[in-house]
This record gives structure tokens, sequence and C-alpha cells, in this order.
């Protein structure tokens, strides 16, 4: 099969030695599920690769957030979690390399809890916010841009990551 233009890296992360490649269907993979969500806190996987220096993102996975007030925290549904590490161990899916979550009336880095539940173990963490950041005030209107903050939860806690638009 011809690999789809849509699939290839577009954005390609140097961050303290970390190259991260995006495949161009993850954002809005994830903005679609955060739309959906809102005004609850969506959540997700993130599949891809780990070579060497190199992360690859290639897939956001919506999964149901379990949490008990997901209007303000959000957790994965472990059976959904379960069946990711599975099915990247039976070589029928991709690693797990991170996960995504969304800040409906917030910004697009880690909130206090983020960094009390993050593991330090090289996770991306993605960040989904309306794209005009603090928006309290508007938060009885859906928004309708969103902003996506890139993050790998490190030793040191969360280092940002930027994106490089100059790919492969
Ligand atoms: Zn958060």
């Amino acid at each position: 099969m011809a690999s789809c233009p849509d699939d290839s890296p577009r954005s390609i992360i140097v961050q303290m030695g970390l190259v991260f490649h995006l495949a161009r269907a993850v954002a809005p993979a994830m903005e679609a599920h955060v739309a959906a969500a809102w005004p609850n806190e969506a959540c997700g996987l993130l599949l891809g690769a780990v070579e060497g220096g190199c992360v690859r993102v290639l897939a956001a996975v919506p999964c149901a957030n379990v949490a008990s007030d997901p209007a303000r925290k959000f957790e994965i549904d472990p059976a959904a979690l379960i069946a990711a590490h599975r099915a990247a161990r039976e070589g029928t899916g991709a690693r797990v390399v991170g996960c995504f979550h969304s800040h409906p009336v917030g910004g697009a880095f880690p909130s206090a809890r983020d960094v009390a539940a993050a593991a330090g173990d090289g996770a991306i963490w993605a960040i989904v916010a309306p794209a005009c950041g603090a928006v309290r005030h508007l938060s009885t209107e859906q928004p309708s841009d969103w902003r996506i903050g890139w993050w790998q939860s490190s030793r040191n806690g969360f280092e940002h990551l930027s994106p490089r638009e100059d790919a492969v």
C-alpha cells in the first residue's frame, strides 16, 4: 500500500538530544476528541515508536475519561491502557509513547495535578487547551480553536518540547 502523505512526519522537535517526529494525523485526532468531550477533560493515548534518541508519535487514540470528576481531572480507562500494551506486545499495535488530555478552561501546560501524577519516565504528554489561553470567563462556550502543548515527563519534571516545522 502506498504511504499516505497525511501520515508522513510533519514536525521534528529537538530537545535535549531527543528528536520528536509528529505524524500529521495526530493533532486533528486529539482536537476532535477534545471537542467531543468538552466541557469535560478528554484523554487518550499516544502511540508510536522509540528508536535511539528518536520518538515518533504516529497516532492519538481517544480513551474514556474514568475520573470521578471528569470536568476537573482525567484518568485514562485502565482497560484501554492494558489493551494498548497488549497489542504492542503482540505486534498488532504501536508502542504507547505517551498520553494526551485537555484543559477545557486552562492553558496548554501541566497543572499542579499533572506534575504530581507524572512518572518522570520519558513519556510524551500532549496537553490541549483553548487557543485563546486563560478563558475561564468563556467556560460556557466551547472554544473553536485549540492549542497543543508538547511536554516530556523527565526525572526533573516536565520539559517543554518546541515544534519546528522544517521537517524530515
Ligand atoms: Zn492536566
